[in-house]
């Protein structure tokens, strides 16, 4: 019978049993004990406990046999432990099996056997208790049962050590991992807590930095829209960047228009335009140019081809590496006109002065003799000279009409004109030695500035001399007279008293586009169209009346419309009677172009500054208005119009004045203030920002620019990002960043009222899977009913945040003891026992909780965290979905 002993089920089974360790071990009390009660109560005379080895079988205990091991070849065992279960032979003789085998042959004769495997702790089959006889016997169920129980007590001993053993490796293990375990715990949360320095430190700097940012560009930008005058900004390529609302008004390009094209097209003229670009590029190769930083005046054009004249100051400046140019540009057109008028006017008045055959003098309001025109200075053969006008009449040699003495300073026509008499055909004699005397009217009066000031006083002297040359000198006078009135830009003409044309000058000729011939002698009715002639009728018969009139108005002749300033003036002769008038006119349509154009650009400005979502208006240094845009009545109920020169106290109660006065007062020393004031309005209560600028000139203050705009809605939005700073947006919860001012908060509170608090530290259990499993959007939801079931859980003095992913803390304030914070976090946990659904899909979520609980001033933040959080690593490691208090120790 061939049982084999060198399969592989074998050499675990053998290598099980060398592992118990009993092999060859001394013979053991624990064991015989079992062996002797087997023997005695089954009434047999050979009782073994038999270890089957790979070429053996040994005895670990024996009764009634001798031997300590015998071949397993021969081994009754090896079957029993082969088949796993308890093998019996009644009679050996009578089984194929056994009844050759020498046992049974020879000693010690073998009849009967009985034998239960006993197997190892790890389920081997490692030996047997049998029991033997040398005669053959039956052995029914009662019997073997006792056999099996003798078996099982064989095996506990055998194995006893082994389980020992394990025991003790486990427990080896175990403390081991807990170790490892919580020294990778404090390795964590150490670099968390660093990580999370730095990221705070990182987010302070960067805020800084934002709002410094924001607030310069918020001041520069308010700088330039509010400046008077236009600002242009371009990059190196000469493209628009910058166009403020000043630009706007000058050049007629909006700033949506502007941005982003080329600044040459849009304001150089096309005869100057080449030049501007090549004098850039020059600028940007080789850094050097003529006209940066410095002020001059430049042709521009608008964009109604309008052109004008500009004042520039242009700076080059780097930004960002990048080359800009700024321009402030100032149009100077109206100035410039007014210069130049003013000129024509001197040119004409000397043109007049150097013809005239009357002398003229003047002197100033101190007696400054200032003007000797061609004339007088011929009459004195002297120009004029500083002299003390007691000197006058001796140094000018001026005599009484009839000659006969030197004049009295009193007398001097410049003296009592000076003091405020009005002559009229003085008569006075001019005698130098050493030329001809001559007999002279003099008239003259004082000289007054618009405002009543004294100028000084002006005399004019009629040479009447050669009375008796009269009529030569009326044709020279005449011929003088008509080079005066050719070279004047004037339309001159007079008319007789019958309304017909008696002289016209070449201006008025070409005025009607006739010649003289076709006018001269004829009715003035006839060089007009019957409409046309309406206009000027009226003034007609006025002046024929005897009265001096001037009007303006535009006359269309010959199709072509011009306006014209024109002045009647009655011929008066020595009778008083009226002998016609002359007639003088101006074309002023250039100017009253310019003034409709100036209108209509002041209106453009009301429309564009009423239309402005500001408040804007303009005070002289008395505060009182000279200018309000619409936005007053918007706000405020007050009609700009009504508001313009009323001062501010007129205008507003007495608490609107206190509120800006001081701002208002440093504002007219020259200084730029800005203010943000609550001001009520629509029955709500808005924020609004004013700049006050002042208007300077030459250092002085001449005014004060005041911009107002709601910022309401910016300050909303300041508000609002405070407040996502200090909430997780995902939940809504508050933040870590309020939650650590908080803690503070209530450990203080705690302190004062001297009552307990608790700290609870929370974790989501295997918040990785619940990612894993309903993704990342779930997660977040999963988040979101946590919190819920957080809130609704605790009271609602309690603070509940989200310090990060799925960490969680609840501050819980007037906890008296910790068995009150047990209840809470037993409450917890309850509330996460319902399945959390995201979606279609439902599913577990648990949650661990750390509490430390303490009482007034015990513990600080630090020390109440610390506990709170070990205790949430306690809870973690004894399985999770449980809370854990802290213990008190230090
Ligand atoms: P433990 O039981 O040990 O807590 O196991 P855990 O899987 O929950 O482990 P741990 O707390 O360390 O993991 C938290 C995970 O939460 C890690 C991260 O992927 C995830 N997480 C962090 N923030 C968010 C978030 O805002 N939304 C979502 N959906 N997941 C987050
Ligand atoms: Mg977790």
């Amino acid at each position: 019978m061939d049982i084999a002993l060198t399969d592989s089920a074998d050499l675990k089974r053998v290598r099980a049993l060398n592992a118990l360790c009993v092999l060859d071990t001394p013979q053991e009390e624990r064991f015989d004990r079992l062996t002797r009660l087997a023997s005695s109560v089954l009434g047999v005379p050979i009782a073994l406990v038999s270890l089957v080895d790979a070429q053996r079988q040994w005895f670990k205990s024996r009764i009634g046999l001798d031997a300590t091991e015998t071949p397993r070849s021969i081994s009754f065992c090896t079957h029993a432990v082969a088949q796993r279960e308890m093998l019996v032979v009644e009679d050996a003789l009578r089984d194929a099996r056994f009844a050759a085998n020498p046992l049974v042959t020879g000693a010690p004769d073998i009849r009967f056997y009985a034998g239960q495997p006993v197997f190892s702790h790890d389920g081997e089959a490692v030996g047997t208790l049998c029991v033997i006889d040398t005669a053959p016997r039956s052995f029914d169920e009662a019997a073997r049962q006792i056999l099996r129980d003798f078996a099982a007590l064989v095996e506990d001993e055998l194995n006893k050590g082994a389980l020992v053993a394990a025991r003790v490796r486990a427990e080896q293990a175990l403390h081991a991992l807990n170790e490892d375990l919580e020294h990778r715990i404090e390795e964590r949360t150490r670099s968390l807590s660093e990580i999370n320095d730095t990221l705070k430190r990182e987010i302070r700097q960067r805020l800084a930095v934002e709002e410094t940012l924001r607030a310069n560009e918020e001041r520069i930008r308010t700088f330039i829209d509010s400046s008077f005058s236009a600002f242009v900004g371009t990059d190196a390529d000469g493209m628009v960047v910058e166009w403020n609302p000043s630009a706007e008004r000058t050049f007629g390009w909006s700033r949506e228009q502007a941005l982003g094209q080329e600044l040459a097209s849009l304001i150089i003229p096309d005869a100057y335009r080449e030049a501007h670009r090549a004098g850039m590029r020059r600028f940007v190769r080789h850094g050097v140019g003529n006209v940066i930083n410095t002020r001059l005046e430049m042709p521009a054009c608008t964009r109604d081809h309008g052109d004008i004249t500009v004042e520039m100051t242009i700076n080059a400046f780097k930004s960002g590496g990048e080359l800009f140019f700024g321009a402030f540009l100032h149009d100077v057109s109206e100035r410039i006109r007014a210069k130049l008028a003013l000129q024509q006017k001197q040119q004409l008045l000397d043109t007049v002065l150097e013809t005239l055959d009357v002398g003229v003098v003047a002197c100033s309001a101190d007696g400054e003799l200032t003007l000797f025109n061609r004339a007088a200075r011929e009459f004195h053969g002297l120009p004029p000279q500083a002299l003390p006008s007691g000197d006058w009449a001796a140094h000018y040699s001026l005599f009484s009409g009839d000659g006969a003495h030197l004049m009295e300073e009193h007398e001097v026509p410049l003296v009592r004109a000076l003091h405020g008499e009005t002559i009229k055909d003085c008569a006075m004699v001019i005698a130098p030695t050493d030329r001809n005397r001559r007999y002279v009217l003099a008239s003259g009066r004082r000289m007054t500035g618009p405002n009543g000031e004294a100028l000084g006083a002006v005399v004019a002297m009629k040479d009447i001399t050669e009375l008796n040359e009269s009529q030569r000198r009326l044709r020279v006078n005449e011929q003088r007279l008509r080079a005066i009135t050719e070279n004047l830009p004037a339309l001159i003409g007079q008319v007789d008293k019958a309304g017909n044309f008696t002289y016209l000058n070449t201006l008025a000729l070409r005025f009607y586009g006739r010649e003289q011939s076709q006018l001269i002698g004829q009715p003035v009715r006839q060089a007009y169209s019957a409409s046309e002639f309406e206009k000027v009728e009226q003034f007609m018969k006025l002046a024929l009346q005897g009265k001096r009139v001037s009007f303006e108005d535009e006359l269309t002749v010959e199709g072509r419309s011009s306006h014209y300033h024109a002045s009647y003036i009655p011929n008066i002769d020595a009778g008083g009677a009226v002998n016609g008038f002359f007639a003088m006119a101006f074309d002023i349509t250039a100017r009253k172009r310019s003034e409709i154009r100036q209108r209509d650009s002041e209106e453009r400005l009301r429309t564009v500054t009423d239309n402005l979502p500001a408040l804007i208006s303009y005070l002289d240094t008395d505060l009182r208005y000279r200018f309000a845009n619409a936005m007053y009545k918007q706000w405020y109920g007050v009609d700009p119009a009504a508001m313009v020169g009323k001062t501010v106290g007129e205008v507003f109660p007495a608490h609107f004045c206190g509120q800006r006065e001081q701002q208002l007062r440093r504002c007219l020393e020259g200084h730029s203030v800005q203010i943000e004031l609550e001001v009520e309005h629509a029955g709500e209560v808005r924020i609004l920002q004013s700049v006050y600028i002042p208007h300077m000139r030459n250092g002085v203050v001449l005014g004060a620019y005041l911009l107002s705009t709601d910022v309401t809605a910016a300050r909303r939005h300041e508000a609002n990002l405070k407040t996502l700073a200090h909430t997780d947006t995902l939940t809504g919860l508050p933040n870590r960043r309020s939650y650590e001012a908080e803690l503070e908060a209530a450990l203080g509170r705690s302190v004062r009222n001297r009552s307990g608090m608790a700290l609870m530290f929370l974790d989501i259990d295997r918040f990785k899977q619940v990612n894993d499993t309903l993704g990342h959007a779930g997660g977040d939801e999963v988040l979101r009913e946590f919190a819920r079931r957080l809130l609704r859980t605790v009271r609602k003095t309690d603070t509940v945040s989200r310090l990060a992913g799925d960490e969680f803390t609840i501050i819980l304030e007037g906890v008296r003891s910790p068995e009150e914070c047990a209840r809470i976090g037993a409450k917890i946990v309850e509330a996460m026992g319902p399945l959390f659904s995201v979606g279609e899909m439902a599913r577990q979520v648990s949650t661990s909780i750390g509490i430390a609980w303490t009482n007034s001033a015990q513990l600080d933040a630090r020390a109440l965290s610390t506990r709170a959080d070990a205790a949430l690593y306690q809870a973690k490691a004894a399985g999770r979905n449980q809370f854990c208090v802290g213990a008190a120790t230090k």
